[in-house]
């Protein structure tokens, strides 16, 4: 079975085989000696003296040489902070930004939330009186630009991992620029782990008036990594996942100690190359560890803590461990050579999460992974060709995803002309009217592009992509804000239930499942949840999760986002309705309102079932997409449906839909239908 891999119980086993375990690597060395041994610490007074004269500092340095745990506590130390002026460093992963808060609070000896605390969406720790030093997600900080427009908290804004080119990095350098306008004294330092600085330099320089140049650009010092050898394989990789993990115990037999990373594209592949991992009969003991964004605390220090001697840890990593975190002790890193990304059909208006090659210049930073404490090697699995012909760069995500909610943003941020908007990289023109015409159609702009008082100025407020906010507002015409308060709560987080196959997953689910789908069974699961959670004792209530193979922790964050989203409704003055029937199995009519409502926001993403079963056609700009195993509706497909979430393989699959009436469409976007609906 699929046991999740256990520490303590490894580090009992190992004590009654007599086999020391000592879990800190650098016991010998304070933390104070570790700091200064980091190869920032020689460009130290340089970064400050740059800092210092210039507006903008661009700081190029290889990953692991302490850019974003080291920079923000020299400002600090420098006297950059007081009560009222802290250091912002922004990351473009949450786990980046809570895990780096964390270490950086151990070296400065202070708890997490007080001196150093962190802020991602739905989830803040730190304190107005005491923080100095705030890591948070870049669209975290593009928030606080609608409250505090000159970000006046700040002295110093670093845009760290800015190098990955993450939409929201993207954003937040444009609106960067123009604060920095307005006020010359922010400080704006740019980190990135590649070389190519000047682009960043020359788009904050242009804004300078003054003669005097206004950015510059520090390329740390520092030996870099070791050597690290490249290896292929001979043919093309049928299944990566299988080949990773055949890779990892092959060379675990073979090769010397050292631990090792494996990337995968994503957390299910992760969990499942973890559960292989696990039940693998090996000579010597593994230690496999998942990392991916949304995993809990512990599990993600477990990570970062060297494994027992004589024991080889595994850590199996989706990209966040390619430049955002450093763990050490590497030596081998395998590569399934994908990523998952975003892209946009302008046609269809639809984005989708994509599993595609990796540009060379990732698997050149995941080789670099192997080379950090002494010569590593590196395993590409795909032959030598393959490699070649991969693109050099990554494109932007600027230009590959729906700009939807980037404009929505800019629009609340009064940026009305959004064409004008300085872009790092302007995205295709095609996009941007997709973006604006989905706003129309979700009724947040009028004609003239500008933010309609009613649904645009508050979808703003809501800390939801555009859908999702449209029909959380929806809700209150159709009285079932309550409802869909849940629904929006669990669709923001990852599934409730427990990584499986889909006929366990069926099984598990069967005592939530209603036809009307998923959205509505996911609501079911959260409130049996929340009515368990106060009928019993905390710990029959862990009990109860385990036997319907639930994840509670998962549960338990969606409890608080749904307090969170409630909190943002009452100060709109939207009241906290409920639909008058309960959802409930074979009900015809229970969740009519919720459904209209979850319509008004996701009709952008409607289809309509074509000849085959469990496929369907899209409504607006064509192409077929299918059910996936795992959706509810995929044993009872309905005529038409709206779906929330899709991934792509060889076709394009439906993880989660709700059933609706294809009439509805109609009435809640009209001028997005009005085509189809003079033609029928
Ligand atoms: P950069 O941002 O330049 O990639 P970091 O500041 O993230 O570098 O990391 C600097 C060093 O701090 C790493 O080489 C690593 O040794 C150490 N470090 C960072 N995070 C942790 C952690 N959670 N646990 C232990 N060591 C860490
Ligand atoms: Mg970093």
């Amino acid at each position: 079975g699929g046991k999740r891999p256990d520490r303590r119980a490894l580090e009992s086993e190992l004590e009654a085989e007599g086999v020391s375990v000592h879990f800190n690597p650098h016991a010998s060395l304070s933390l104070a000696q570790q700091r200064r041994r980091l190869p920032i610490f020689d460009d130290r007074r340089a970064l400050l003296f740059a800092i210092e004269k210039f507006a903008t500092t661009v700081v190029v340095g290889h990953t692991g040489c302490g850019k974003t745990t080291q920079l923000p506590q020299y400002l600090h130390e420098a006297g950059w902070t007081d009560h009222a002026h802290l250091v912002a460093c922004t990351q473009p992963r949450r786990l980046a930004a809570t895990s780096v808060a964390a270490r950086v609070a151990l070296e400065m000896g202070c708890e997490l939330g007080a001196e150093v605390g962190y802020a991602v969406r739905f989830d803040e720790v730190w304190d107005a009186a005491r923080t100095r030093i705030k890591y948070m997600t870049d669209g975290m900080l593009t928030r606080e630009l609608l409250s505090d427009p000159l970000l006046t908290r700040y002295s110093v804004v670093i845009v760290d991992e800015a190098h990955e080119r993450s939409v929201h990095t993207d954003v937040l350098l444009g609106l960067l620029k123009r604060v920095q306008l307005r006020r010359p004294e922010l400080r704006l330092v740019i980190a990135s782990a590649t070389v190519d600085a000047e682009a960043f330099r020359d788009f904050f320089e242009r804004s300078a008036a003054a003669e005097e140049p206004s950015a510059t650009i520090i390329s740390l010092h520092g030996s870099g990594n070791h050597p690290v050898k490249w290896h292929f394989t001979q043919t093309a990789v049928p299944d990566y996942v299988r080949y990773a993990v055949e890779t990892v115990l092959e060379l675990h037999a073979r090769r010397g100690g050292g631990d090792v990373l494996v990337f995968l594209t994503g957390q299910q592949e992760v969990e499942a190359a973890v559960a292989m991992l696990h039940d693998a009969h090996t000579p010597g003991k593994l230690l496999p560890l998942p990392l991916f964004s949304g995993l809990s605390t512990d599990a993600q220090l477990a990570v970062f803590e060297s494994a027992p001697r004589g024991v080889r840890k595994v850590v199996v990593a989706t990209n966040i461990a390619e430049t955002s975190l450093t763990i050490e002790g590497i030596v081998y890193v395998v590569d399934c050579g994908f990523t998952k990304q975003r892209f946009f059909n302008p046609r269809s208006g639809v984005e989708a999460l994509v599993v595609t090659p990796e540009p060379q210049a990732s698997a050149r930073q995941r080789a670099g992974r192997a080379g950090r404490t002494r010569p590593g090697e590196y395993y590409l699995l795909m032959p030598e060709s393959s490699f070649h012909s991969l693109a050099a760069d990554a494109v932007p995500e600027m230009q590959r995803c729906s700009l939807a909610a980037v404009l929505l943003q800019l629009k609340a941020l009064g940026i009305d002309d959004v064409l004008r908007f300085e872009f790092m990289s302007p995205p295709p023109p095609e996009n941007l009217a997709c973006a604006l015409e989905q706003l129309y159609a979700l009724g947040a702009i009028d004609r003239e592009g500008k933010l309609t008082p009613r649904l645009g100025e508050r979808m703003c407020q809501l800390p939801l992509e555009p859908p999702l906010a449209r029909a959380l507002l929806a809700a209150e015409e159709h009285s079932c804000v309550a409802e869909m308060l849940g629904i929006a709560a669990m669709l923001s987080g990852q599934s409730a239930f427990r990584q499986m196959k889909p006929a366990d997953l069926a099984v598990a689910r069967a005592p939530f499942a209603v036809y009307e789908g998923d959205a509505i069974t996911t609501l079911n699961v959260l409130r049996k949840y929340v009515r368990k959670s106060a009928a019993v004792s905390a710990q029959r209530c862990t009990g109860w999760c385990r036997k319907h193979l639930l994840n509670q922790k998962v549960l338990q964050r969606a409890v608080r986002v749904r307090a969170q989203l409630a909190a943002h409704l009452r100060r709109l003055g939207v009241k906290e309705t409920r639909a008058e029937d309960a959802p409930s199995l074979g009900g015809t009519t229970g969740t009519d309102a919720i459904r209209r409502a979850l319509a008004a926001g996701f009709f952008a993403q409607a289809a309509t079932a074509s000849a085959g079963a469990g496929r369907y056609r899209r409504v607006h700009g064509g192409g077929e997409l299918r059910l996936h195993l795992n959706s509810v509706l995929y044993k009872a497909p309905p005529d038409c449906l709206i779906y929330h979430e899709t991934v792509v393989s060889e076709h394009e699959l439906i993880l989660a839909a709700t059933k609706i009436d294809i009439e509805w469409l109609a009435e809640v976007a009209p001028h997005f239908y009005e085509m189809r609906h003079a033609a029928t």
